[in-house]
Order: C-alpha cells, then structure tokens, then sequence
C-alpha cells in the first residue's frame, strides 16, 4: 500500500474514535446518535430547524431508525459537541493530504532506502532530518511551505 493511501487510512479511524466520544444525544424526546457527517453536492434542508441550502450534513439516527439530514448549528447545538469544526478540519487535513500525494509517497520511499542504506549518492543527515520533518506535516495533514516542498522535490525529481 501507498504511504498516502496508509495516512488516508489512518486518518479516517480517527472518524470511528471521534463518533464515539460524542455517544447518544436527545432530541424531541427521542435518543439519537451521529453516524455520517460528508459534504453534500447537492443543497440539502435540515431534517431539525428547515434551513436550506445546507451542505455540511451530519446524518443522526434513532433508535428506532428515524434518520435526519442535520445542518451545522444544529449538530453542534443538539449533540452539545463541536461537531461541524471537527469535520471541517477533518476535510482539510484530508484535502491537504490528497494534494500532498507526490510527496508522501516520494520522501517515504527516499526515507525507507535512506534507513535501508541502499541510496547512492549518501544525503546529508540535516537533509535526511528537513525531509523526516516535512513527511511528518505532510501526514498530519498539515501544508508545508514553499521552501519545504522545493527541499522536497530536489530529491523526489
Ligand atoms: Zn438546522
């Protein structure tokens, strides 16, 4: 598997572990939990207060299997939880990573041959450490500056 498609990987369990910490919620009088949260590509209403166009969509449920469409205020506002930001940084990091590929992909492989000894011309070890530094950012979903990325594509080209 790809580095990227691995961070990508990683990245959405974080999507389980965030849903659960929310747990269940009421709303008029009947127990929810939140299953999906996506960006809709189509304008939607919220299933809660009737505000349209939504595009940011947290999918709640039931426990008798009611679904709603739920906008951001009111996910936030229902579920008590910091919902809509959570997802949006979410979508950024992800974003981020997916524009990133080139270079996960590229300073994972120059790094693993580095540790394997098997890179001929030798790269500095100050070198070794800016490329360490900038695949780590790039995986945490974080947009490195200009400068790291010509750092990086003088070895990756
Ligand atoms: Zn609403």
């Amino acid at each position: 598997m790809a580095k990227t498609d691995e961070v990508l990987f990683e990245l959405s369990r974080t999507i389980t572990d965030f849903i659960q910490s929310i747990g269940s919620f009421q709303h008029k009088d009947k127990t929810y939990n939140l299953i999906d949260n996506y960006a809709a590509s189509k304008p939607m209403e919220c299933g809660v207060c009737g505000n349209y166009p939504i595009f940011d969509v947290s999918i709640i449920r039931s426990e008798n299997g009611n679904r709603l469409s739920v906008g951001n205020e009111c996910i936030d506002r229902i579920a008590n939880h910091n919902i809509s930001d959570w997802f949006k940084t979410y979508r950024k990091k992800r974003e981020n990573i997916l524009d990133n590929r080139k270079y996960i992909d590229g300073l994972s492989k120059i790094l693993s041959a580095y540790m394997q000894n098997s890179l001929s011309p030798q790269i500095p070890s100050e070198d070794i450490e800016k490329l360490r530094d900038t695949l780590i950012q790039m995986s945490n979903g974080l947009n490195p500056g200009i400068e790291q990325k010509q750092h990086a594509d003088s070895y990756i080209n």
